[in-house]
């Protein structure tokens, strides 16, 4: 599903963010990226959902080389990637139906078509009845689930979560937890990049450590390994 092969990201103010990263991850993975602030992780997460190309090396996802896409070829890819951020980023004067229905108006859906859907994943995300809420009315648990059926609502085959738990309690940590292991159980590959130490030893997923640029840990049922 993705594959990279000796990624390195410089960014122009000089700073080697990445530097020669291979990796490969299957279709129906549920992987967590862990390591210190500053190590990578949010790089190579934007490499992913292509916000940013690489300087060297190659970044296949879904079977497109996304280092090398065509400009008019980037939205086609991008629909095929649902990404949730730690800060929600709903937008503020929207409801939470609004904000979800969006993401199928800006693909054109038939109206029709997106009144089912997005009904269909608020039912899943448990928000039918927040519907016609802004984002402001909404616990932080309840905004970020509003994202991930934003994130869900186009069917895609990958979830990239960039901390999606850092700004809500440990309770409300674990439903999001909960929902997106439902999602990868129904079938989309996660990469989901953490620092809740707690979560990654309790659900026992494939871990990718980060450190200075690298990957220095690849475990099949891995543990955090960090103090913090
Ligand atoms: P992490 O997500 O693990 O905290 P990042 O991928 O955000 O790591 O950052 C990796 C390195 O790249 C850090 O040194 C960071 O300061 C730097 N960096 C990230 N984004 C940019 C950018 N847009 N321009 C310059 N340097 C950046
Ligand atoms: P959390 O502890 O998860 O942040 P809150 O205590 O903020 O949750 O919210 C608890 C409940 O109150 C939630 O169901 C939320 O929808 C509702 N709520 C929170 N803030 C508002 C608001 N400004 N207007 C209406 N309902 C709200």
């Amino acid at each position: 599903m993705i594959e990279m092969q000796d990624v390195w990201k410089t960014y122009p103010n000089g700073t080697h963010a990445l530097q020669g990263v291979s990796v490969k991850i299957d279709r129906n993975e549920f992987v967590y990226v862990v390591g210190p602030s500053g190590a990578g992780k949010s790089t190579f997460m934007k490499l992913i959902y292509r916000e940013e190309v690489p300087t060297k090396g190659q970044i296949s996802v879904g079977g497109f080389n996304i280092g090398k896409l065509k400009q008019r070829k980037i939205p086609y890819v991008r629909r095929n990637i649902g990404v949730v951020f730690q800060d929600f980023r709903l937008l503020p004067r929207m409801t939470a139906y609004e904000n979800v229905a969006f993401a199928m108006e800006v693909i054109e859906a038939p109206k029709k078509v997106i009144k089912k859907r997005v009904n269909e994943v608020l039912d899943l995300v448990g928000l039918k009845n927040k519907a016609n809420r802004e984002p402001s009315q909404l616990s932080g648990g309840e905004q970020q689930r509003i994202a991930i059926a934003r994130a869900i609502v186009n069917n895609p085959s990958v979830i990239i979560a960039d901390e999606p738990t850092g700004n809500l309690d440990p309770e409300t940590s674990w439903g999001i937890m909960q929902l997106l292991d439902e999602i990868n159980f129904r079938g989309t590959t996660i990469v989901m990049a953490t620092h809740n130490r707690d979560i990654v030893n309790k659900m026992r997923k494939r871990v990718l450590a980060i450190e200075n640029g690298n990957i220095v840990r690849d475990q099949a049922r891995g543990e955090y390994g960090y103090e913090f």
